[in-house]
């Protein structure tokens, strides 16, 4: 190869990638985090990744090349040539890593999480590869039977800590929210104090969620304060939820300042938090089972499946959308106005970490990552009538 082709070759290279980290930096001042989504990052990481393999068979196979075509004019060592060309694209490839994983958290980097919830469609697999005896396995068929009719799909939302802010266009919890369709920033209705952002999901994200039409984004927010007088209705105490349904372009987000907030009893704001969606099946809560089916399940749990089994089959008590409501009290549905019972949309728990095997609980923060106590240790749940629409929204509460 050529001295000029190969300086072309490295100068496009070096062109490209500084093009990139300025794309970066740019993005990372105006949305504080990249808000490209999960393929955009492929393709970059690609092209960077090829950029930087032809840069490496140049150099192994034009050394001398290399040598004189720069020391011509400029009169440095090959060893700091070699660096100078490798630097940008190196750079650039570590910056969208980096952004990439603590965004996405690659499989490769999490197996603990993979074993857990394992998905359950592989039950009859494991019925069969236990000796059981004839009357067991009937047992068994029965309850699996009995299961299936049941069986619901879910999706786990996952709020993982982030390493730094997440944009606005992403679904996600804490941190700044889109504020694009809200002329204010939010304030609790009834102590006027700015609310505390909790999660927002995209339609384009988390198409099973119910949006209605002409809107693209739903919004959780929480009142921070410990002494709102809505906190103390029916004496019981938990924080009042608003909720917000919009339709937004993820162009250009409005920054508006809290409000209100120089309380002393408040509770923290949740941290930026990325999601990692997992879904999987969700049996119901052991009081939402016919009778008769519930009283075939008690006895074929305690005496047949083993305890792996049985964890497949719970309530999945993480924060989610759809499924079942994972209550700690007596279930709850309520009914519409127009007669329907509502459906469950989503709960938001308290006790919602990797993992789960671990008890430390005595700190909130230690019992998930967004930080939010519902209670004591207690979930949201969210309902709709999906014939009625979104006014027809209304949360209950419970806790240990
Ligand atoms: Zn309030
Ligand atoms: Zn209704």
């Amino acid at each position: 190869m050529e001295g000029k082709q190969i300086i072309r070759i490295t100068e496009t290279i070096r062109f490209v990638s500084i093009t990139l980290i300025v794309y970066w930096l740019y993005d990372f001042l105006i949305n504080r985090g990249i808000g490209i989504t999960e393929t955009y990052y492929w393709i970059i990481l690609g092209v960077l990744a090829l950029m930087i393999g032809v840069l490496l068979i140049i150099i192994l196979n034009n050394q001398t090349n290399i040598y004189e075509a720069h020391t011509r004019n400029v009169r440095r060592e090959r060893r700091i040539y070699v660096s100078i060309i490798l630097i940008f694209p190196a750079l650039a490839m570590f910056l969208f890593g980096a952004d990439y994983c603590t965004k996405f958290r690659p499989k490769w980097l999490n197996f603990s999480q993979s074993e857990y919830y394992k998905d359950s469609q592989d039950i009859d697999e494991i019925i069969e590869s236990k000796n059981k005896s004839d009357q067991d396995t009937f047992f068994i068929e029965d309850t699996v039977s009995i299961l299936e009719k049941y069986k619901k799909s879910t999706t786990l939302l996952q709020p993982r800590k982030s390493g730094h802010e997440i944009s606005w266009k992403e679904s996600k919890f804490g941190g700044y929210p889109n504020m694009e369709s809200f002329t204010a920033y939010p304030k609790c209705n009834v102590c006027k104090s700015s609310l505390n952002f909790v999660f927002q999901i995209y339609k384009r994200d988390f198409p099973e969620f119910y949006f209605p039409s002409n809107t693209n984004i739903f919004q959780l927010f929480r009142c921070p304060s410990n002494k709102c007088r809505s906190s103390y209705t029916n004496s019981r105490s938990d924080h009042k939820m608003f909720h917000y349904y919009s339709e937004v372009e993820c162009v250009q987000n409005k920054i508006f300042k809290k409000t209100g907030i120089n309380l002393k009893d408040i509770e923290k704001e949740v941290p930026d938090c990325y999601l990692k969606p997992l879904k999987v099946f969700d049996y119901p809560y052991y009081d939402d089972y016919k009778e008769e089916d519930l009283a075939k399940l008690d006895d074929n749990f305690k005496f047949k499946l083993g305890n792996l089994q049985i964890e497949k089959y719970i309530t999945k008590p993480d924060t989610k959308i759809g499924g079942y409501p994972n209550f700690i009290q007596e279930s709850y549905y309520p009914k519409c106005k127009c007669g329907r019972i509502k459906e469950f949309l989503f709960q938001l728990s308290s006790d919602d970490r990797e993992n789960r095997n671990i008890f430390d609980y005595s700190n909130p923060v230690n019992w998930s990552d967004h930080g939010i106590m519902i209670g004591d240790g207690g979930n949201i749940y969210y309902y709709i009538c999906t014939n009625c629409g979104e006014k027809s929204i209304e949360s209950y509460w419970d806790c240990s």
